[in-house]
């Protein structure tokens, strides 16, 4: 049966980390590319971090109904996961998993018509999230304020998800994204710790 698994919260709390970690867990998953109109960022590669595109063929893609959610996530900078990803992972026999942000995910709850596990990684509180996105020092102050900003809006969200995680400790948030996720695709994890 097909299926994914969608990963979200408010940026800078963690979500990639834990992504990469599941992706290594456990070979039945495939991360989904994303497009973006952004730009790339170093250390970064085109067709494995994202499909990086022009607004112009962002807007044709919208247009070509290509796009199973997409977010205009910061000013002028789209990002939407292609149904084509999808298709592809499920003839991999593989699930898809998705990071994407809060807004996206929520759309996706109501486009997708296949099963789907929803994850918000919670953030342990404002100041702890300031403090990570100015310390990864990839964004100007302004785009750090503009991020905390939409985390305020985002974490109000969370109810929507059918699994919360708070990203405190990593390996106990790693070990309870596990568990949730091998239940959903029905393998097998044994904790960390053991
Ligand atoms: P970044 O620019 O730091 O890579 O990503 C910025 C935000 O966009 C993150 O919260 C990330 O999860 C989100 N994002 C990445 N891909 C997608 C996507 O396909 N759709 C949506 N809605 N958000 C995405």
């Amino acid at each position: 049966m097909e299926k994914a698994i969608i990963l979200s919260g408010p940026s800078g709390v963690g979500k990639n980390t834990l992504g990469d970690f599941l992706l290594a867990k456990f070979p039945q998953l495939a991360y989904s590319v994303s497009a973006t109109t952004r730009k790339i960022r170093t250390g970064e590669k085109e067709g494995k971090d994202y499909y990086y595109i022009s607004v112009p063929e962002f807007e044709n893609k919208i247009q070509n109904n290509e796009l199973l959610e997409w977010q205009e996530v910061y000013e002028e900078t789209y990002y939407g996961t292609l149904k084509s990803e999808l298709d592809r992972i499920h003839q991999q026999e593989q699930f898809p998993l998705l990071v994407i942000d809060v807004f996206g995910a929520i759309n996706v709850m109501k486009n997708i018509e296949i099963e789907t596990l929803t994850i918000f990684i919670d953030i342990v509180s404002l100041e702890e999230l300031e403090k990570r996105l100015t310390q990864r020092g990839t964004e100007t102050a302004e785009k750090v304020a503009k991020r905390m900003e939409k985390a305020v809006v985002e974490v109000r969200e969370k109810s929507a998800f059918d699994v919360v995680i708070v990203n405190n400790d990593l390996i106990t948030a790693q070990n309870e994204l596990a568990t949730v996720v091998a239940q959903f695709i029905g393998a097998e994890y044994s904790d960390l710790k053991l």
